[in-house]
């Protein structure tokens, strides 16, 4: 009987694998031809000042809608694009898109004068060796200063210890570009990002955050995050923040930046304008 089981098990396993790689290669098929096809768009999630709650950034998170598939969620498709290597055109266009974006609001309304812009950059993007080019062209092209715009990258970026992903970090970063560190706290060794990484920004994962009034630990966790964050002298911004005692505690334990469903949605640009710039 055990050995009937694990054989099921196995199929089950087999099943699954192959159920996978058939999403992989559906969506892969798609995404090639979805640039051209201009079925990706992009949306805006403010971040705002923990104490003033003033809009000090937004970061610009990708949409796709297939023609053949419908909605597609970024989980599912940033993978498959970084898998066949279609991440490094479709970042291009993102850096590219949001950094439009933000000139054309700081153009059309005075209260986004000081607005910055955050981006998500995939490992391979930054291991590209034209990735420094094509950040400078991308603010240039639109008349901003590097200071305007921050790269979000994970640990999953830093992890290969790529000497042209640091080299590429320490170029852009002596420009002025800001470097995020996004999903904070749950790699294998974040600590040690913090000492070989030139950065400005410790995103705390959502994970500590929804829990953080249920859960002693996550509470302590936060908390020391956050000290320790400071005494570097790095910015801290809470992401999935999504309650009022959240934003409060958050604030009390000295969070600089929230970001979360509690203060907005990621928003279409108009929308955005809308509610925070008219
Ligand atoms: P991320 O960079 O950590 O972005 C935060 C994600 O959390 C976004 O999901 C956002 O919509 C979601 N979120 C924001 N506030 C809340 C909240 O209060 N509660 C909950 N439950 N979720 C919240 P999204 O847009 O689905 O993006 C998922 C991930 O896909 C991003 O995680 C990022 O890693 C990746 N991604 C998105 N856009 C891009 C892109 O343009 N380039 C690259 N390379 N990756 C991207
Ligand atoms: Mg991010
Ligand atoms: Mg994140
Ligand atoms: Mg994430």
């Amino acid at each position: 009987a055990a050995k009937r089981a694990g054989r099921n098990q196995l199929c089950l396993f087999d099943k699954r694998l192959a159920e996978a790689a058939h999403d992989s290669l559906l969506l892969d098929g798609a995404l090639r031809q979805a640039l051209a096809r201009q079925e990706f768009s992009l949306v805006y999630q403010p971040i705002l000042l923990a104490e003033a709650g003033a809009l000090c950034k937004v970061e610009a998170l990708i949409r796709w809608h297939s023609s053949s598939l419908g909605w597609v969620t970024p989980d599912r498709f940033i993978p498959v694009a970084e898998e066949s290597g279609l991440i490094v055109p479709l970042g291009r266009w993102v850096l590219q898109e949001a950094c439009r974006q933000l000139a054309q609001w700081r153009q059309d309304y005075p209260a986004a004068s000081g607005l910055r812009m955050s981006v998500n950059v995939a490992a391979w993007q930054l291991a590209d060796a034209d990735f420094v080019a094509d950040v400078q062209a991308a603010l240039s092209a639109n008349g901003l200063l590097p200071e305007a715009l921050e790269l979000e990258l994970t640990e999953r970026t830093l992890i290969a210890e790529d000497p042209t992903i640091e080299r590429n970090l320490t170029v852009l970063r002596q420009q002025g570009v800001k470097v995020a560190l996004d999903d904070f706290g749950t790699g294998f060794s974040s600590l040690s990002y913090l000492s070989r990484i030139p950065l400005d920004t410790l995103k705390m994962d959502r994970s500590f955050i929804a829990e953080l009034e249920t859960s002693r630990r996550c509470r302590d966790l936060a908390l020391h995050i956050i000290a320790m964050g400071r005494s570097l002298g790095l910015q801290l911004v809470a992401e999935g923040v999504e309650t009022a005692g959240q934003a409060e505690t958050l604030t009390s334990f000295g969070c600089h930046l929230l970001q979360g469903y509690h203060l907005s949605r990621p928003l279409p640009p108009a929308e955005l304008a809308e509610r925070y710039f008219r």
